[in-house]
């Protein structure tokens, strides 16, 4: 058996300007998000007043670097803030976050020229973009993409559909993932800049989901679209290597987020424990009621404390692929029991849609759903134990 280096150890701690960051967020969540919450929840409308004041606060963009005109926060800081709104509304929180999945694989891969038509007008107005890779056949399976890209001249034309995109209907421009090679697997697949009012672009209806229904989500057809070779990020055959790159540094956001969706639904379930009176007693008073408290409250700090050492890591420059895969696994999983476990605390009212547990708890199942379910991040984990630490 191989001698490996004990792990283990204090990672981090929140320095003041972070800890400010955190409050901003709170306050933001608490004064502007959660008022209008429920109205967004009831009808879908997209929350541009909220985004608009995100944005003038510095609360959206955050990864976006000084020399592109952004405030260049690291991961930590961002899952500072997507835990806080998200304990406001992640509906909301995920239409403010985003941006960040399409801009991520453009900061690691794209060329100055891209980086400076796309991204940097970003940090001057409120413009939203997405990340299109998901297809109605191939989710989990990213390599079984049928979306082509074939190189005519020096333009590319662009054929396929993708499913499920997030900001799909407010996007200005898409990070699309294609197949340059359709008979080179993921070594075929090609990254572009996609704009949405370029002819063939075909946006579809917003899905009607579970939960999460302030956030924008459609299907989004490419119908022979003509993209420049200069669309093209970095190099043919990278494509794959960019998107996936891209997930260490969203899982842990996305894990933050689902944090602060369970401790919202755990503060809703400690104030109603301790008002609703059986028995003669309340609630919090009988020990299967606290039990179950006292569980939430382990797992929230549990996947709170794993959601940062996977930012601390990548913050650091550690590659964190198998910590932001803990982190979203975990804390997806943790939210959707501790939700589930809130309506239970509220009984019969936990059902009602006048309680905020119901929303909550529909809110939480797409946490275990996208940016890789929670199985996926299982296989993550596993590979890594199996096929990389023991090199
Ligand atoms: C609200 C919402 C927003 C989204 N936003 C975006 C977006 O902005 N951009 C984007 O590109 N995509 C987006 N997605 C897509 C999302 O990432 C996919 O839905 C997700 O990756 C799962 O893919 P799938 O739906 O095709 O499920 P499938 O891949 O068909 O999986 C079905 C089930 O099988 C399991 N499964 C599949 N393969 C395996 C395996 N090998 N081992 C074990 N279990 C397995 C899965 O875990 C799941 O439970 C979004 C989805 C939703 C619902």
């Amino acid at each position: 058996m191989s001698e490996k280096k004990p792990t283990g150890g204090l990672y981090y701690s929140l320095s003041d300007e972070q800890q400010q960051l955190q409050q901003t967020a709170r306050d933001f969540a608490k004064n502007v998000i959660r008022p209008v919450a429920r109205h967004h929840d009831e009808t879908g409308e997209y929350p541009w007043d909220v985004l608009k004041k995100a944005f003038d606060l510095g609360l959206m963009n955050t990864a976006i670097p000084e020399s592109l005109g952004g405030v260049g926060l690291n991961v930590l800081d961002a899952t500072l803030i997507g835990e806080q709104l998200a304990w406001g509304c992640s509906g909301i929180g995920t239409a403010i976050e985003a941006n960040t999945l399409a801009v991520a694989p453009l900061l690691f891969g794209a060329q100055e020229s891209i980086l400076k038509k796309y991204i940097a007008p970003m940090t001057e107005q409120l413009m939203m973009a997405a990340y299109c890779v998901t297809e109605p056949g191939a989710g989990s399976d990213v390599a079984g993409i049928k979306t082509t890209a074939v190189k005519q001249g020096d333009k590319y034309i662009l054929n396929g559909q993708k499913m499920w995109i997030t900001n799909g209907g407010h996007a200005k421009w898409y990070f699309v993932l294609a197949k340059t090679d359709k008979d080179a697997g993921h070594r075929g697949m090609s990254a572009f800049v996609v704009e949405r009012e370029w002819p063939g672009v075909v946006v579809g209806k917003k899905e009607w989901n579970m939960g999460q229904r302030a956030s924008d989500t459609r299907a989004i057809t490419f119908e022979n679209v003509e993209v420049p070779a200069a669309n093209l990020i970095g190099e043919e055959g990278k494509g794959f290597r960019l998107a996936m790159a891209a997930f260490d540094h969203t899982r842990p956001l996305v894990a933050s987020a689902a944090v602060g969706v369970a401790q919202a639904a755990m503060d809703y379930a400690v104030e109603y424990a301790k008002e609703r009176k059986t028995f003669g007693l309340p609630i919090a008073a009988h020990q299967a009621v606290s039990f179950m408290i006292a569980d939430m409250a382990k797992d929230i700090e549990a996947a709170r404390q794993l959601v940062r050492l996977a930012a601390f890591k990548i913050s650091n420059g550690e590659r964190n692929t198998q910590f932001a895969a803990y982190a979203k696994a975990f804390a997806a999983d943790a939210c959707m029991r501790v939700c589930t476990d809130a309506v239970q605390v509220f009984g019969g009212m936990g059902y009602s849609t006048e309680m905020p547990v119901e929303k909550l708890m529909r809110d939480a199942k797409i946490f275990q759903i996208y940016e890789g379910t929670s199985q996926i991040q299982r296989l993550i984990i596993a590979k890594e134990i199996f096929e990389r630490s023991n090199k």
